[in-house]
């Protein structure tokens, strides 16, 4: 991959697509867009790719598929390098400090499934109910899950708190501007 010690030489990156070895124009370019949609569904980011995968090069009608299949699986190894990264850090702090992830609660879940079909980021996983897995992973102020479960059994901090825990943590970590 061309990094910016070329700026505009054209980065490629050949892939196997079916039988053959294809060069891949505009692969970061391709990439970056696929990761502006973090927050949207699997088919979402699909199709973006894809059209951008269309801009950069020519593809033929009958091995779309193929083409895309094989950009998607290196698009998703970088997603997960980059929610590893956006599980570190948000703003500079770490983001284990920031207790901002959903709650769920077992007397009301009927263990119905919509929240962990719902988020793209992995929070949750189920099994036979749905667990807070990852709850660093979770977007901070995102409650998008929380419409997705008819039993109110989700829940957040409020944005209040959420306002005062980062004020605090900017001022901790020397990042407050005002
Ligand atoms: S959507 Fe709500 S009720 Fe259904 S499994 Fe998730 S938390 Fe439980
Ligand atoms: S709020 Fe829910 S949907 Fe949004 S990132 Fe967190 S767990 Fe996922």
């Amino acid at each position: 991959m061309c990094g910016p010690c070329c700026p505009g030489k054209p980065n490629t990156k050949r892939l196997k697509i079916g039988s053959q070895e294809v060069g891949i124009a505009g692969f970061d370019e391709i990439m970056a867009k696929g990761l502006e949609h973090l927050e949207d569904t699997d088919k979402i980011q699909r199709d973006v790719i894809l059209k951008e995968l269309k801009v950069q090069n020519y593809v033929p009608e009958s091995v779309e598929k193929d083409y895309l299949d094989a950009v998607w699986a290196e698009f998703k190894q970088i997603r997960a390098k980059k929610l590893g990264q956006l599980e570190e850090k948000y703003h500079g702090i770490p983001r284990e400090e920031i207790h901002w992830f959903p709650k769920v609660d077992y007397e009301l879940c009927t263990n119905c499934g919509p929240c962990f079909k719902f988020c793209k980021r992995g929070v949750y996983t189920f099994d036979e109910k749905p667990y807070v897995t990852n709850p660093y992973r979770c977007v901070v102020s995102c409650t998008g899950c929380k419409g997705s479960c008819q039993e109110g059994a989700i829940s957040f901090p409020s944005l209040l708190e959420l306002r005062d825990t980062m004020k605090s943590l900017r001022k901790k970590y020397g990042l407050l501007t005002e």
